[in-house]
């Protein structure tokens, strides 16, 4: 029987105002080719949205009717990614541009888990079956590079302008399909300042426990994602208020339930300290914050074997694997990160002991061993401005952050010590440790200040 397709809006260059200036020029140089080989080509998803909101979009995503295959062809350095989806990496350096083929096929093309999780997806379609396959509204425009229109089948537009998130669909399978949207809900809401649709915030309640069978791995991209877009204070509210939390980081949750003023107190200057140096494009360190998100938690288990009457820098060791071996299992961490939080937690209480007394205005030549061994750390500079945003919230004296402060005057002159997330300078933009201390232990560092 005939179907009759579905009529999109269309919305012309002068009433969306979208100029090609405000492209990037790979992302032009990709949709030109395929327009050039005869394939249809689109921008979609949030470069539209944030575009059409007055912001610089972080990524330009395109989508197009050429197979994986044939977008590889066109492009000298491009590469098939990807086993749920397969999209095509176009490479400019550093830069990439990511190519999907738009999806289609009918459901019982997609194969999916006993949930109803999208466990693969490769079937592919047009423009109005692709547009079904996404997640909210305001991220399913297209923008036709042929002639500068939108194409919206969903009322994207109308959500963009009103500042909506609405998911596309029965909000309740999109989110059985894939529970980590509801995750990217909360991001959205945070990044873009948009509230749920009724309809979309009431599935959250029903569905949120699926976030469990979320691979760790990718609850990592995606806490990244959450935390170093420069809007994590804001997105760590958006999580505890739809109660996802929890799905990330169980013991700091539940941590907050009991005691949350004293708890959020350090999370939150980390976080807007996170959120001043996206904004200042300064680099940050995933491994600071995360240090700071689970410092709590941390602390807690510390204590407790303390009362169980272990030394104190075994407890603190104690302390570290049980935090770090919990975590992982949810959110998977890598290693390089978490040896540094490691090091960042393990060097506190030996900042505050090897301090505790000691006058601000002591000659270098007059420090002892442990001193001048704790200065000499390669990653010192990262376990003060902890150790002294600490002390902003009152944890530790301010003494204490004075008297190291006086042996690290500030570094980076531009940021100057207004900026507490201040890392070492072995930190490279992304977060990956460019050099790291050499070691021979198998974790670093878990020694330190043992005699
Ligand atoms: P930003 O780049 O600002 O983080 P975005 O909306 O571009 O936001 P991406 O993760 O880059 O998010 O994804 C690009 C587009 O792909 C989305 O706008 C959406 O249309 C679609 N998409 C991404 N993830 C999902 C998902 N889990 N379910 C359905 N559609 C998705
Ligand atoms: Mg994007």
């Amino acid at each position: 029987m005939f179907q009759d397709k579905p009529i999109p809006a269309v919305i012309s260059s002068p009433v969306h105002g979208i100029v090609p200036s405000q492209l990037s020029d790979h992302a032009i140089n990709v949709l030109q080719r395929l327009h050039d080989s005869g394939f249809s080509a689109y921008l979609v998803g949030g470069c539209v949205r944030d575009l059409l909101r007055g912001l610089r979009p972080k990524d330009f995503d395109v989508v197009t009717d050429a197979k994986p295959e044939q977008v590889r062809a066109l492009f000298r350095h491009a590469r098939i990614i990807g086993r749920r989806f397969r999209i095509v990496h176009v490479l400019f350096g550093h830069d990439m541009i990511e190519v999907t083929t738009f999806r289609g096929g009918d459901d019982d093309a997609v194969r999916r888990s006993e949930q109803g999780r999208i466990l693969r997806d490769n079937v592919f379609g047009n423009i109005d079956e692709d547009v079904w396959r996404r997640d909210f509204a305001c991220n399913a425009l297209y923008y036709n590079f042929a002639n500068a229109e939108i194409v919206d089948y969903v009322q994207g537009w109308q959500d963009v302008e009103t500042g909506h998130l609405r998911v596309i669909g029965d909000p309740a399978t999109r989110y059985r399909e894939d529970p980590v949207r509801m995750l990217r809900a909360a991001r959205f809401m945070a990044k873009l300042g948009f509230t749920l649709t009724p309809e979309t915030a009431a599935a959250i309640h029903e569905c949120r426990p699926l976030l469990k069978d979320i691979a760790s791995a990718r609850l990592f991209d995606e806490s990244i994602k959450i935390f170093q877009g420069g809007y994590a204070w804001a997105a760590f509210l958006q999580l505890r208020e739809l109660n996802l939390l929890g799905y990330l980081f169980a013991g700091l949750d539940d941590l907050l339930n009991r005691d949350y003023d004293r708890v959020a107190a350090l999370i939150e200057k980390i976080l807007r300290g996170t959120d001043e140096r996206i904004q200042l494009q300064l680099p940050v360190n995933p491994a600071f914050l995360l240090a700071g998100l689970l410092w709590a938690d941390l602390s807690r288990r510390r204590e407790h074997w303390l009362h169980q009457r272990v030394e104190a820098d075994t407890a603190m060791e104690l302390a570290c694997d049980e935090m770090l071996e919990a975590t992982v299992r949810q959110v998977a961490i890598p290693r390089r990160l978490t040896d540094l939080m490691r090091v960042i937690w393990v060097l506190q209480p030996q900042l505050e002991r090897e301090a505790s007394g000691k006058a601000v205005g002591m000659p270098l030549s007059a420090l002892n061993d442990e001193q001048k061994h704790l200065l000499a750390h390669a990653w010192f500079r990262a376990a003060l401005d902890f150790l002294c945003l600490r002390s902003e919230i009152g944890e530790v004296a301010q003494t204490t952050c004075a008297f190291w402060r006086q042996y690290a005057p500030a570094r980076d002159k531009d940021s100057g010590e207004t900026v507490p997330t201040t890392l070492p300078e072995d930190f490279a933009a992304h977060g990956h440790i460019q050099r790291r201390p050499r070691q021979r232990n198998r974790r670093p560092n878990r020694n330190l200040g043992r005699n």
